[in-house]
């Protein structure tokens, strides 16, 4: 079955700045999981170890009010320099409708989190941007949905999305999320659009990233999107699952070595 998003126009590879996503080799998207302060020195550290897209929040969905909800416009800014220091494209969250013109204005990609997947009149305004779109599949959508909601973003003209599978709710507690590699293949089906996995937000551990991420790459994902931290204790967001950046590098070379056949391209 085909949905709208899915038609045989959409775009493939789809590029963030001058990084293609889906295009037969495996791309990295790293970083923290907030800006903070130093995130320029941050950026360019992950930058150095050979990341092909940064990531990083200014605006961040937490679950409780009085958690730290990201720096907001002055992250912005960081990122701005970040971008200029590293020369690699950056993909940011964005949370509301209003904020889309200021966060297109620095972001090379923006980002639509799992709590937003079915935000109907932002997945619009992020199409509407003409920037590309990474859509996070929300915790409790099944593909059909995540597909719609993709829809929604393509009936702006924009086939510039990128899916991205970051782990489910279920039964288990021990795992943040349970990651659902099924949507690697399943989605191969059902559309053209690529598809990245976020073992960082499946996982909520440090330590079941990196084999979480080498079965992604196993499965035949375009991509991976990996939180990584300088100090990952000091981390404002998420530190149980930041990886360090000693134990990115190896899924920097796994990366670098995957070339997926074309015959599972889709
Ligand atoms: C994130 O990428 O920082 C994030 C909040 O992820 P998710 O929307 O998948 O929870
Ligand atoms: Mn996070």
């Amino acid at each position: 079955m085909r949905t709208a998003a899915t038609s045989a126009t959409s775009d493939r590879p789809v590029r963030v700045g001058s990084v293609p996503i889906g295009s037969g080799r495996a791309v990295l998207i790293a970083g923290p999981c907030a800006v903070e302060p130093d995130y320029v020195e941050t950026a360019q550290m992950v930058a150095a170890l050979g990341v092909d897209v940064l990531r990083g929040s200014a605006f961040k969905p937490r679950t409780r009010p009085d958690s730290f909800q990201g720096m907001g416009r002055a992250g912005l800014e960081l990122i701005a320099e970040a971008r200029v220091r590293t020369g690699i494209p950056v993909v940011t969250e964005v949370l509301a409708v209003e904020d889309v013109p200021l966060v297109a204005a620095v972001a090379d990609c923006l980002q639509i989190g799992s709590r937003n997947m079915q935000n109907f009149r932002l997945l619009v305004a992020a199409g509407e941007s003409g920037l590309p779109v990474l859509l996070k599949r929300g915790f409790s959508a099944t593909y059909d949905e995540w597909l719609a909601a993709a829809a929604y973003i393509e009936q702006t003209g924009n086939r510039q999305i990128i899916l991205c599978e970051r782990g489910i709710r279920t039964f288990e507690p021990r795992t943040r999320n349970t990651l659902d590699l099924s949507a690697v293949p399943v989605m191969r089906e059902l559309t053209d659009l690529p598809i990245i996995v976020d073992p960082s937000h499946a996982a909520g551990t440090a330590a079941w990233v990196p084999p979480l991420a080498s079965a992604a790459l196993a499965v035949g994902a375009d991509g991976l999107m990996i939180e990584a931290h300088p100090r990952p204790r000091e981390s404002w967001c998420d530190p149980d699952q930041a990886l360090s950046l000693e134990e990115l590098k190896p899924v920097v070379r796994w990366v670098r070595a995957t070339a997926r056949p074309t015959s599972v391209a889709g």
